[in-house]
C-alpha cells in the first residue's frame, strides 16, 4: 500500500545544502500500523510529508496505493491525496470556512452517500463533538480540531492515514480517546496507519516502529507486544 525506496531529501538553505533524509526505505501492506520515532529534527515530519505526497523527494521513490508519486505534478499529487489519503496534522487539517459538521459532511456528499448529514453528525458524536457541530475550526481547540479531522477520516475511509503527533497537545483522556479511534479506523476500514510520535507507548501499540536519527534509519523493528485489542 505504501512503498518508500531510497528516499533522500535535501534542502538548500543559506547557500548550503542540508540533507534531512538519507536513503530511507520501507514497505507497508494494507491495514499495517507503523510508527516513526526519533529525536526532534530527525526528519520524521519531512518523511511523512513525502509519503503523503505533500512534498517531493530529492531522490528516491514513493508508491502510494500502486501510484508512483515522484513524477506527478502538484495537481496530480493533490488528486491522489484526495482519493487515497487522510491526515491528522497539526497545521494541515480542516477547511477554515466550513463548520465542523460541514468538514465531515463534504467527503460524504462528494461520494453521494445517502443520509450524509445524519452520518456526519453521528461521526462527530463518535469523537465526542456533537455539541460543536456548528463551530468553525477557529472556534475549536487544537485537540477538538484533531478530533474533527478524525471524524472526517472515518467519513473518507482512506487507504492510508498519516498522523503527525496525533497526541502531541492532548490531555491523557483525550489522547487515549484519539488513539482508540485511530485503531478503530484501522480495524473497521482496513486503513493503514502511519504515525509520527514522541510517545513511545503509542509507538509500541503499532505493529512496527522505525527509528530515525539525523535523517537515517537507525532501527526498524516489529513491536512484539503490540496491543491487539480483541474485538
Ligand atoms: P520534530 O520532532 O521536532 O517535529 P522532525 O523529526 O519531524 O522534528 P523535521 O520537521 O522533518 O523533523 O525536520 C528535519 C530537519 O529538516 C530539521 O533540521 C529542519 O530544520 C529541517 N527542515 C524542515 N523543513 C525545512 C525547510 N523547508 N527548509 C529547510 N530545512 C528544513
Amino acid at each position: 500500500i505504501l512503498r518508500v525506496d531510497n528516499l533522500t531529501k535535501t534542502y538548500a538553505s543559506a547557500g548550503h545544502e542540508l540533507t534531512v533524509l538519507q536513503a530511507v526505505s520501507f514497505e507497508l501492506q494494507p491495514a499495517d500500523t507503523f510508527a516513526i520515532v526519533g529525536p526532534s529534527g530527525s526528519g520524521k515530519t519531512t518523511l511523512l510529508g513525502l509519503c503523503a505526497g505533500l512534498d517531493r523527494a530529492t531522490s528516491g521513490s514513493v508508491w502510494l496505493n500502486g501510484i508512483q508519486l515522484d513524477s506527478l505534478s502538484e495537481d496530480q499529487r493533490a488528486a491522489v491525496r484526495n482519493q487515497h489519503v487522510g491526515f491528522i496534522f497539526q497545521n494541515f487539517q480542516l477547511l477554515p470556512t466550513l463548520t465542523a459538521l460541514e468538514n465531515v459532511l463534504v467527503p460524504l456528499e462528494l461520494r453521494g452517500q445517502r443520509g450524509a448529514a445524519k452520518t456526519a453528525l453521528a461521526l462527530l458524536d463518535r469523537v465526542g463533538l456533537a455539541d460543536r457541530a456548528q463551530h468553525y475550526p477557529a472556534q475549536l481547540s487544537g485537540g477538538e480540531q484533531q478530533r474533527v479531522s478524525l471524524a472526517r477520516a472515518f467519513a473518507n475511509r482512506p487507504a492510508v492515514l498519516f498522523a503527525d503527533e496525533p497526541t502531541g497537545n492532548l490531555d491523557p483522556d483525550t489522547s487515549e480517546r484519539v488513539v482508540s479511534l485511530l485503531f478503530d479506523l484501522n480495524r473497521e476500514a482496513g486503513t493503514t496507519l502511519v504515525l509520527v510520535t514522541h510517545d513511545l507507548d503509542l509507538a509500541a501499540r503499532t505493529q512496527r516502529t522505525m527509528r530515525l536519527r539525523g535523517g537515517a534509519v537507525l532501527a526498524d523493528y516489529a513491536n512484539a507486544a503490540h496491543a491487539q485489542p480483541s474485538a
